[in-house]
């Protein structure tokens, strides 16, 4: 994609309606939300789309049992309501990005008798309060049956099983998608463009000063209204607004590690219903592997954060006790840390207790921030953020939010048979065309064409990525650099650290030839990729 052109097409006279500060899932959502409104929309992102937490999230699309036994435990509304809310959006999450979410069964093993009522009625409960958007019943199922489900679980004293469902889903993936359908609806859009300041008139925002981090260059967008979605750093955004203004988010890190397939049933995933410090711990199949997490340990706000060894370490203690298998430090294949933003709505709770609701302010220049939430009701979110917006600036839309019914793009001619056109038509073998048909949906024939003209190749032996994924990113999905390619559009380096090490070479002469690299620029991205792939070792 011309880097310039992009560039250009924020710098517009005219000022935008909105002008989004980051582009994770929250702000993303909100570019959809605002462009199917027929707002003029920008929006920027200093690093990479969803390089912060929304590409580190454990990829459930859940209303989240936990806090289902917390509002149960607590007879608390608020968690009953985020429960239900989220379930909601759970079913609209999978009916408009259907090649990015599918439904996953989840076991819950149980080794005392007494657990099962307890645990079998609050799953209960969760598909009553799931309604008709349900993914299915879930099931009592005796010892037996619960490892035939999941081999791998320890079988020693198990007692019963409870299958229930979830959705699970690619999140990196679904934050490009975000951005292209927006684009599609008008949006300029831009990563790795910082903003460094916020401009004021008369004691309101007018808009932002920006950075590319690439070029360098420095320049301004205009916008009528600024929505703040920076993630772990809105309150950063919001001291540019006002210096006085005090923070309002903590973070805490979460950690996943990959383990390969075979500590995994290729179809069913595990939830650990308690560990040492009372938390849940998934064990989820994932691009062919196993996905392991999470942890909350609070931490400082970093950019770039990692997975310390003894999360990695705490990970594993609970996998051993769990699994008849036996893990160690040598069977991780790549481990990586996120920060979950946390609203301090009560200081005196810890990280774990407090509620992942989201949080919105106004503040009297006009910046609107939205932070906290959960992936799966971004699209919530987006359009509670997108109402404020309108009503304080004043803003015209076309109409009220679209977006229970928009398709997003990948969706609309989307059919899982999509793959036996690609090994029919393409010749493309079909472990390959399963991928690009689950990462791209009704687009994926784009990419076995390119695949056909000569990029066919298979980025490392042992998965499925291939080469003509790393010429569409470039080309389509605004890859601007190679851990763009290689972590993101691809996930090769969330799943397989060594295998994107070994990849990155070529990564880079693929990204080369498409964007005009020179010899400097390629020995600078090899560098840069290099430091990102310590991220996940
Ligand atoms: C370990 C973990 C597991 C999770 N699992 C799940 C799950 O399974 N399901 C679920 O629904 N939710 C899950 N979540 C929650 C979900 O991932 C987050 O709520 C969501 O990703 C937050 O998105 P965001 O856009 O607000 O923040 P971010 O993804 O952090 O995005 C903010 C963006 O703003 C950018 N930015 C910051 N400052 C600037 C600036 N000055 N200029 C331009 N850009 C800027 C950042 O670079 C960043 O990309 C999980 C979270 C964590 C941490």
């Amino acid at each position: 994609m011309n880097r310039q052109a992009i560039l250009d097409s924020l710098k517009t006279e005219e000022p935008f309606d909105l002008l989004i500060i980051g582009g994770g899932a929250t702000g993303c959502g909100i570019a959809v939300d605002a462009a199917s409104r027929g707002l003029r929309v920008a929006l920027a992102e200093k690093n990479d789309f969803a390089e912060g937490t929304s590409s580190k999230s454990t990829k459930l699309v859940h209303g989240g049992v936990r806090y289902l036994e917390m509002a149960v435990k607590k007879l608390d509304r608020a968690q009953y309501h985020l429960v239900r809310e989220a379930l909601f959006e759970r079913g609209v999450f999978l009916k408009n990005a259907p090649h990015l979410a599918h439904r996953v069964p989840l076991v819950t093993p149980l080794y005392h008798w007494w657990e099962v009522p307890y645990v079998f009625a609050g799953l209960v409960l969760y598909d009553v309060l799931a309604g008709r958007l349900g993914l299915g019943k879930s099931r009592l199922v005796g010892g037996k049956e619960a490892k035939k489900r999941f081999p791998m679980l320890r079988g020693e004293n198990l007692k019963a099983g409870v299958i229930y469902y979830d959705g699970q889903f690619h999140d990196a993936r679904m934050a490009v998608t975000l951005v292209l359908t927006a684009r599609k609806y008008g949006a300029a859009i831009a990563n790795h463009v910082e903003v460094v300041s916020l401009d004021q008139r008369d004691g309101k925002l007018c808009g932002a000063r920006v950075r590319d981090s690439i070029g360098g260059e420095e320049f301004a967008i205009r916008a009528r209204c600024i929505v703040n979605a920076a993630g772990p750093f809105a309150d950063r955004i919001r001291q540019m607004d006002d210096p006085a203004a005090q923070p309002v988010l903590e973070a805490a890190s979460g950690i996943h590690i990959i383990l390969s397939g075979r500590f995994v049933p290729p179809d069913t995933g595990l939830l650990i219903p308690k560990t040492e410090d009372g938390r849940v711990l998934f064990v989820l199949p994932w691009q062919g592997h196993a996905l392991i997490g999470t942890t909350d340990t609070p931490v400082g706000i970093v950019e770039h954060p990692r997975a310390q060894e003894n999360e990695i370490e705490y990970v594993l203690r609970h996998i051993n006790r769990y699994f008849d298998l036996s893990v160690g430090r040598g069977d991780v294949l790549a481990a990586w840390s996120g920060l979950r933003p946390l609203v301090k709505f009560d200081a005196s709770a810890n990280t774990a207790q407090q509620v992942r609701e989201h949080l919105l302010m106004h503040s009297p220049s006009g910046l609107i921030t939205m932070a906290g939430g959960k992936w799966t009701s971004y699209r919530k979110m987006a359009e509670e953020a997108v109402d404020q917006a309108i009503a304080s600036a004043g803003l015209r839309a076309s109409g009220p939010c679209r977006t229970l019914d928009l398709k997003l793009i990948g969706a609309e001619h989307f059919s899982p048979d999509i793959f036996r056109v690609l090994t029919r038509d393409y010749g493309i073998d079909e472990e390959v065309a399963r991928h690009l048909q689950n990462a791209f949906g009704d687009q994926a024939p784009s990419v076995a064409r390119l695949a056909e003209s000569g990029f066919s190749a298979r980025l490392h032996p042992d998965h499925p990525y291939i080469e003509a994924e790393v010429i569409y990113a470039a080309r389509h999905e605004f890859a601007q650099r190679a851990s763009d390619a290689l972590t993101r559009r691809t996930s090769l380096a969330i799943v397989d650290n060594a295998a994107a090490r070994a990849a990155l070479p070529r990564v880079v002469e693929l990204m080369a030839g498409e964007l005009g690299w020179d010899g400097e620029r390629r020995q600078q991205e090899t560098a840069l990729a290099v430091e990102r792939l310590r991220d996940s070792a």
